[in-house]
């Protein structure tokens, strides 16, 4: 792989830019891998990542029944932000964010990074206690928040309204190093690292069936022919539930569409991201300068990956409130992806019932931020078979009761 550089840029600038190699191989599959993980999303593809770059594993595939990143992965709202409440989530959530600061250098491609900042605002006084608790959790943890003052939230946010009718702003939890990252350069830069290592990515190619024998996993049936393994990842976010029956079990995740919409793009107004649980809206600027709006999950199941009039309506309408500006603004598209949501709203990285088998899912609403972390605990896990990162949200806990319930730190979808 030649290395991105500038260096790199001029010289192809002096012959037309006739010497960039494509960004990663499209093999036809092997008979057999040491490892196959399904899923080409940003997790999947960061699992082979650490696999090869952490514990020297290259005989990877990767695959996707579409394009690499054409899940949720490309659908998010892209913010990183790491200010959970229980410990084992502030660890995982710590860890990725953080490897996202160098993730640039380290895979030589540009994932944007931008810590600009995320705030969390309290608009009740039930708000106001619940981060003022997490603020506390997080000194703990070592992860650095601070709860904020309206003033200060007027101060970062000029555009904001504090004294709305309903809700107004009583202070906000502030995350200084949290931010956003370009959603497709992550899978981007990822893919094209696994490739440089030898493995192989392949796109069109739907796993239908898992093969296993006296326990173990042997093989997955795809739309390109039988491919052997020695290990399994299953990492299909939405699509965990389908692949889990494939391989036997049953998993505690319900799959339903979250949503997403962007305004058209107007001069720069906002550089920080803004969630606001209450009202249940959250908000940033992209580069071009849309306001990237995310909204709720449907309250229903299903594998929808489409927007709907009556959420771009019932977020729009929250915001409105604290961003009376937004009432203005030309609404340009809107789409959704499917998210799979566990009863205590945190993450399954784990063995499964099938040898050889392991799962990651249950990201729900918030996995983008996780994903670095995610894989490297899920290679970890599968290269070692054990991975302290991932020990506390195995799938066993659902049986033990031992819960990790983040449902205010998930409470808006984000
Ligand atoms: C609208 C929206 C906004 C969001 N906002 C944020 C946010 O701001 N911050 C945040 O942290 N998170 C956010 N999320 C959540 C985040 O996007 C996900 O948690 C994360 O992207 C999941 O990544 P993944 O790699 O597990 O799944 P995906 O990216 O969905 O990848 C799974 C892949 O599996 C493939 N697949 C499925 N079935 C099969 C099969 N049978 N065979 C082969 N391949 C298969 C799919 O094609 C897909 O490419 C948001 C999600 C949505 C939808």
């Amino acid at each position: 792989m030649k290395r991105y550089s500038v260096f790199a840029i001029a010289r192809e600038a002096l012959r037309q830019h006739a010497g960039w190699e494509r960004a990663w191989a499209s093999p036809s599959p092997r008979a057999r891998y040491d490892v196959v993980i399904v899923g080409a999303g940003g997790h999947g593809l960061a699992t082979a990542y650490y696999l090869g770059k952490n514990h020297g594993i290259t005989n990877v595939a990767v695959l996707d029944k579409g394009w690499l990143g054409g899940g949720n992965t490309g659908r998010n709202t892209t913010i990183i932000r790491s200010n959970y409440l229980q410990d084992p989530s502030a660890a995982i959530y710590e860890k990725s964010r953080a490897l996202y600061e160098t993730l640039s250098q380290d895979l030589n491609y540009n994932i944007m990074f931008s810590p600009r900042g995320v705030m969390m605002l309290a608009q009740t006084e039930h708000e106001v206690r619940g981060y003022l608790r997490t603020e506390r959790a997080n000194a703990l943890q070592g992860v650095d928040t601070r709860f904020i003052t309206p003033r200060e939230v007027k101060r970062l946010v000029p555009i904001i309204r504090l004294d709305g009718p309903r809700y107004p702003v009583l202070g906000a939890l502030w995350q200084e190093r949290a931010g956003t990252a370009r959603h497709d350069a992550v899978a981007w830069g990822y893919a094209r690292a696994c490739s440089a290592m030898g493995m192989h990515i392949i796109q069109n190619c739907a796993v239908t069936g898992v093969e296993s024998a006296g326990g173990q996993v042997t093989a997955v049936h795809t739309t390109q022919g039988s491919i052997g393994c020695g290990k399994l990842g299953i990492v299909v976010a939405g699509h965990s539930g389908a692949l889990a029956d494939m391989a036997g079990f049953r998993l505690p995740v319900e799959s339903v569409a979250l949503q997403a919409l962007v305004s058209e793009p107007i001069k720069p107004c906002m550089d920080v991201v803004v969630m606001a649980n209450t009202v249940h809206g959250y908000m940033s600027q992209s580069d071009k300068g849309e306001m990237v709006i995310g909204g709720g999950a449907d309250h229903f199941n299903n594998y929808t990956q489409r927007g709907s009039w009556q959420h771009v309506e019932e977020t729009v309408r929250a915001l409105v409130e604290t961003f009376p500006m937004l009432s203005r603004l030309k609404m340009l598209r809107q789409w959704g992806g499917i998210v799979d949501m566990t009863g205590d709203r945190s993450p399954i990285i784990s063995k499964t019932p099938l040898s050889g088998c392991f799962i990651n899912c249950g990201w729900g609403t918030g996995g983008f931020k996780a994903i670095p972390g995610s894989g490297w605990a899920m290679a970890e896990l599968m290269a070692k078979g054990e991975s302290p990162l991932a020990e506390a949200f195995s799938l066993t806990r659902f049986r033990e009761g031992r819960f990790i319930d983040e449902s205010v730190a998930a409470g808006v979808a984000h």
